[in-house]
């Protein structure tokens, strides 16, 4: 799946290191975000087609980016997934209720992030037709 705009929001580096080599590694371009303001100031400019969001940033949390970008009109449709540490119960749930397309619990299984990163980003391009 060529040209697809990845944006990674993650503050920790090892995870984000992680999700950025798997991510290129299937051909994906990535761009990356360690904080909320960071993530905010490019989604804008760059439109990513998909966005990993991070529960837990250092500035605001994962669920508070994503209602901001909901509440945007040029930012509302970009296909979001939750990216949760398995520790923190019903960060799931709130992350899919505030409008999370999506979830992957950490730390990553490599091919069930391949999955469903694979999984959304084609059900995002056949509901567009
Ligand atoms: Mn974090």
């Amino acid at each position: 799946m060529p040209n697809k705009k990845i944006l990674l929001v993650e503050d920790d580096f090892m995870n984000m290191r992680l999700a950025q080599h798997i991510l290129e590694v299937e051909g994906y371009t990535v761009l990356k975000a360690a904080t909320a303001q960071g993530a905010l100031e490019q989604i804008e400019s760059t439109l990513p087609d998909l966005i990993l969001m991070d529960a837990q940033l250092p500035d605001m949390d994962g669920m508070t980016v994503v209602r901001i970008l909901r509440e945007n009109a040029i930012t509302r449709d970009i296909t979001i997934l939750a990216l949760t540490a398995c520790a923190m119960k019903g960060d799931r749930e709130r992350m899919l209720h505030m409008g999370c397309d999506g979830h992957i619990s950490k730390p990553i299984d490599v091919q069930d992030f391949i999955d469903t990163v694979r999984r959304l980003l084609s059900s995002k391009t056949e509901t567009k037709k």
